[in-house]
């Protein structure tokens, strides 16, 4: 008898493995989709905030645009096929740390590029909790994905026939002339979504992706207005009734799934450079950002293996950039249609014939 052979195994369930899913899903096609949930996951970790400005040099991230407009469109649909509410579109009040960079602001958000997201002009209506005094400009038409529930409500959809929660086992999987079969499933494709722990995959970690740690906070503060999504030294987002998300620390050395007492001294003393309202303290965390040597996303498929295939490095900004980038993936293995060459993982194929293993 023969088995059904399924369109695609997918490894990892963040948010490159959850979108390429999604993406399946909205085309007909089958997935069956690998998740070790006891292992760090960078998404279930991040703020969640979309956001195609850069505040520390006031720039435009590469296709910040393109990526958001996409998104925000990708997750208002998912909102009206799942009735729940996934992005809210909460500004960014960028605190002052002095008169001085008033100026700066100013300029720069009359350039065309920051136009559509910064306002040229100075706030001063400070919002309770808020010990600077110099003034506040404000970041419109961004806001905030509810991460966690948009990974939850697709694990409570789709996890009694298209999720696996188990460890892969990359010795399993045999690779054959028209797809690949592990342990007796066969599929046409696989695709690997495993963030920062793409070093395990025996046929993609040669690729120069590094990992950069992030230490954040979780902070009840009651009083604190959970509409706004605060910048000072960090971020302060909200994340449910009195508990913000304060972060993040930027390490791309340690390697370590542990918090440190470094993160947390430098997280303290910029939450309470910002805020003058009591706090208390939940929890410490981390997560490790799939970030690239060149800071772009690699897509594409193994030069020697047709039918294996990455989405990966989508660094500090994965909430923003999936879903786009799941769509050109999925129009790139299933239509042929040519990925970017910034994107493509052709432009490592040298590390492929000279591996540093
Ligand atoms: C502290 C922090 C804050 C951030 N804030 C933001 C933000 O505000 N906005 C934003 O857009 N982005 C933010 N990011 C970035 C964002 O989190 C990442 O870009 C994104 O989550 C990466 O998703 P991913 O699916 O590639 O990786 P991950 O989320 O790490 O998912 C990969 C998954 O694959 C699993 N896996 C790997 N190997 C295997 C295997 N062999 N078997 C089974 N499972 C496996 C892993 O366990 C993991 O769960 C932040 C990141 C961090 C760390």
């Amino acid at each position: 008898m023969q088995t059904k052979k399924i369109h695609t195994l997918i490894v990892g369930m963040g948010l490159a493995g959850v979108n390429y899913a999604l993406q399946l899903h909205r085309n007909k096609r089958e997935f069956l989709l690998f998740q070790n949930k006891k292992k760090v996951n960078a998404s279930q970790n991040a703020a969640g905030i979309l956001n195609p400005t850069i505040l520390k040099r006031y720039t435009i991230a590469w296709q910040g645009t393109s990526f958001l407009q996409f998104a925000i469109d990708w997750y208002k649909k998912l909102e009206l096929d799942w009735n729940i509410q996934l992005y809210f579109p909460f500004p960014i009040f960028r605190f002052f740390a002095n008169d001085a960079e008033h100026n700066h602001w100013s300029v720069s958000a009359q350039s065309d590029i920051l136009k559509p997201y910064l306002n040229a002009d100075i706030f001063w209506d400070i919002p309770k909790g808020i010990q600077r005094n110099s003034g506040y400009g404000r970041v419109h038409k961004v806001g905030k994905l509810d991460i966690q529930l948009f990974l939850n409500t697709f694990e409570e959809k789709f996890s009694k026939a298209s999720i696996r929660n188990e460890e892969f086992d990359y010795s399993a999987l045999n690779i054959t002339e028209n797809g690949v079969v592990y342990n007796g499933i066969s599929a046409d494709h696989i695709v690997f979504c495993e963030g920062h722990r793409f070093n395990e995959n025996p046929w993609f970690k040669v690729l120069p992706l590094i990992g950069s740690k992030g230490e954040y906070l979780e902070v009840k503060i009651p009083g604190l207005n959970p509409q706004i999504i605060y910048k000072g030294g960090h971020f302060i987002a909200p994340l449910y009734e009195d508990v913000f998300w304060v972060g993040a620390t930027f390490n791309p050395k340690d390697k370590k799934n542990e918090p440190t007492k470094k993160g947390k001294d430098e997280l303290v003393k910029k939450l309470e450079n910002l805020i003058k309202l009591p706090y208390q303290i939940l929890n410490h965390k981390i997560g490790i950002r799939p970030t690239v040597i060149d800071r772009r996303p690699i897509l594409g498929t193994h030069p020697e293996f047709k039918r294996l295939h990455i989405f990966n490095g989508l660094g500090t900004r994965g909430g923003m950039m999936a879903p786009l980038l799941a769509t050109q993936l999925y129009d790139w293995i299933n239509k042929g249609k040519e990925l970017s060459k910034e994107i493509d993982i052709h432009r490592f194929e040298s590390y492929f014939c000279n591996p540093i293993v």
